[in-house]
């Protein structure tokens, strides 16, 4: 199953043969309980991001 969203993109590590695995599922499941929908400061998308975060991955992606 693919580990994608809004806030970083796609998500690396997520396998289950990879040793940080399950930390990894349980801060993915976190950022995704902690997200909320809102306006992309940069796009203008509705997008599902944490509080704190203002861009969207794509638009932080082209920034950065
Ligand atoms: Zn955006």
């Amino acid at each position: 199953m693919p580990y994608h969203d809004d806030n970083f993109g796609e998500w690396e590590g997520m396998e289950p043969s990879d040793p940080d695995f399950e930390d990894n599922v349980r801060f993915y499941k976190r950022v995704q309980k902690e997200s909320v929908l809102k306006t992309c400061d940069g796009c203008g998308r509705k997008v599902r991001l944490r509080p704190d975060y203002a861009y969207c991955n794509a638009c932080a992606d082209m920034n950065y």
